[in-house]
């Protein structure tokens, strides 16, 4: 009999995979794709040759993440690649806010929003590891260490907009808006000032890099050492019920709620079942990926050589937007997340053509196709992008659940941040538990989204105490 079953591939249902198999369980996953990864994957969605990133393109969280560095994930292929800049953040006229590596040279930029930048992102930086750990930690373990937890938490649970109110110029506050936005909700919303935060002093600690040769040579890395430690693979084994499982002592869920509870039927807890029923998922996105037959032609010149590259105009605008899409409606003008893959990791397409990874943010469930919303956007800041534009594969939140089913309504975030969303996710006292011998890990568990295996990580770590 197996130990562990993990139902699903992605990040976080691999690293506990890999948790579980290197504590000599035996382990084995169940992807309902025909390859693993979920949100690290890449593939050839426009042109033959040019490897575009399905899901997650930029990965702060995961060279920076406790867990992901600790793998020997380098020995399977694994290599990070930085952009000269980490983000830009066009303005109209040919002005942008710039985000680097180095400190000073960012402090230096931002004229007099320099030093409360130093002062804000400077020093979360400067105790990157008590602010990480809080980050990544599960939930209530900033109870641990009361004094490093009160003053990242005293910052992080405010709203963004309080946040920006230390910074004066359109650059600034531009800066510290696109950041916030990650949080796929209204800047106003508790806990978006720790998404910039968090992100924000990445930036000045470990950096905003991409997987050299895409976002899927991380999970690739993680498959191999995986298999290494002896842990089994199915890909196609979409689990619907219960009989579609092998019989192992414990199961880990690397699917939402709502799914993991459907296949467990009567043996969730009575507890989560209350729980998993509240949970609110968060707005969805519309993705584009776009080859282009030469670079952006963006206005200002830091654009050029961003990995990274936030595109909404200003502080106010992007406020707009994001309040928009919470009240379901499509902005005129949205607030794109754009990566530029070929600054920082020019193999991954022919010589003479270029990649483009872009989302913005739209209503769950939207059908509207935002292609021309967010070219206008690029047009605004790239005057002659639309002409450089060979071909384009754009999803909208219906594809992208259809080819990931923890995309619901095409959230990307496994869960809505809200205050609920933040304390109980998808529980308050049990989040990894869902019953006697179930177990969930994705990015609906804290500490939420991104590619950096924690969720997983924290997950196995329960299974195992139940294990014994
Ligand atoms: C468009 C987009 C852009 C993103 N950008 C970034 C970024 O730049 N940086 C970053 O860090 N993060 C980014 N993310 C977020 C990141 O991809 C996710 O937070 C992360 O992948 C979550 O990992 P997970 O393992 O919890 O779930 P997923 O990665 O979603 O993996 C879940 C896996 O489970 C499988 N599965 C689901 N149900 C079943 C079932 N019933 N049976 C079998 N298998 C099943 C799925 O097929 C999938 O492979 C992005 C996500 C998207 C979609």
């Amino acid at each position: 009999m197996l130990d562990a079953v993990i139902v699903g591939g992605g990040p976080n249902g691999l690293t506990a995979a890999i948790t579980l198999a290197s504590a000599g369980k035996r382990v084995m996953v169940l992807e309902a794709g025909p390859t693993v990864g979920g949100g690290a994957r890449t593939a050839e969605l426009t042109l033959p040759g040019i490897r575009h990133d399905v899901c997650s393109a930029v990965h702060p969280l995961g060279i920076g993440s406790p867990v992901l560095s600790a793998l020997p994930l380098s020995q399977h292929g694994l290599a990070w690649a930085h952009p000269p800049v980490a983000m830009a953040h066009p303005l109209d006229g040919g002005r942008a806010g710039v985000l680097t590596r180095d400190l000073d040279e960012t402090v230096d930029g931002l004229g007099s929003d320099g030093a409360p930048w130093r002062a804000t992102f400077g020093s979360v930086a400067a105790r990157w590891n008590d602010s990480v750990r809080l980050a990544l930690a599960a939930p209530l373990a900033a109870l641990r260490t009361p004094i490093a937890g009160a003053r990242f938490g005293r910052l992080a649970l405010q709203p963004a907009t309080m946040l920006v109110r230390r910074f004066s110029t359109p650059e600034g506050r531009a800066l510290v808006a696109g950041i916030a936005a990650h949080a796929a909700a209204p800047l106003s919303t508790v806990g978006t000032a720790g998404v910039a935060l968090t992100l924000g002093a990445a930036a000045h600690t470990v950096g905003w890099p991409v997987a050299v040769g895409g976002s899927g040579a991380i999970t690739e890395a993680m498959a191999a050492h995986l298999v290494s430690l002896g842990g089994e693979i199915r890909t196609d084994a979409t689990v619907t019920t219960w009989s579609d499982l092998p019989e192992a002592r414990v199961i880990v869920f690397d699917t939402g709620p709502a799914a993991a509870a459907a296949i467990l039927g009567d043996r969730l807890s009575r507890y989560s079942r209350r729980a998993y029923r509240r949970f609110r998922h968060g707005p969805g996105v519309f993705k584009l990926d776009v080859a282009l037959d030469g670079p952006i032609p963006w206005a200002n010149a830091s654009c050029r050589l961003a990995g990274t590259v936030h595109v909404g105009g200003t502080y106010e605008e992007i406020t707009a937007a994001e309040r928009a899409v919470a009240a379901g409606e499509h902005p005129e003008r949205p607030f794109v997340i754009s990566s530029q893959p070929l600054v920082a990791d020019p193999g991954r397409a022919p010589q003479g053509t270029h990649v483009l990874w872009a989302y913005c943010h739209v209503p769950a469930r939207s059908r509207l196709n935002m292609t021309e919303r967010i070219f206008d956007q690029f047009e605004r800041f790239a005057p002659g992008f639309r002409d450089r534009v060979v071909a384009v594969s754009a999803r909208g939140p219906a594809e992208l659940e259809a080819d990931n089913a923890n995309l619901v309504g095409g959230d990307i975030t496994g869960g809505a941040l809200s205050v609920r969303g933040l304390m109980a996710r998808p529980s308050l006292f049990r989040p990894y538990k869902a019953g006697r011998g179930a177990f969930i890990c994705s990015s609906s568990t804290p500490p939420g989204a991104g590619v950096h295996g924690m969720c997983g990580w924290h997950a196995a770590r329960a299974a195992l105490r139940e294990l014994g």
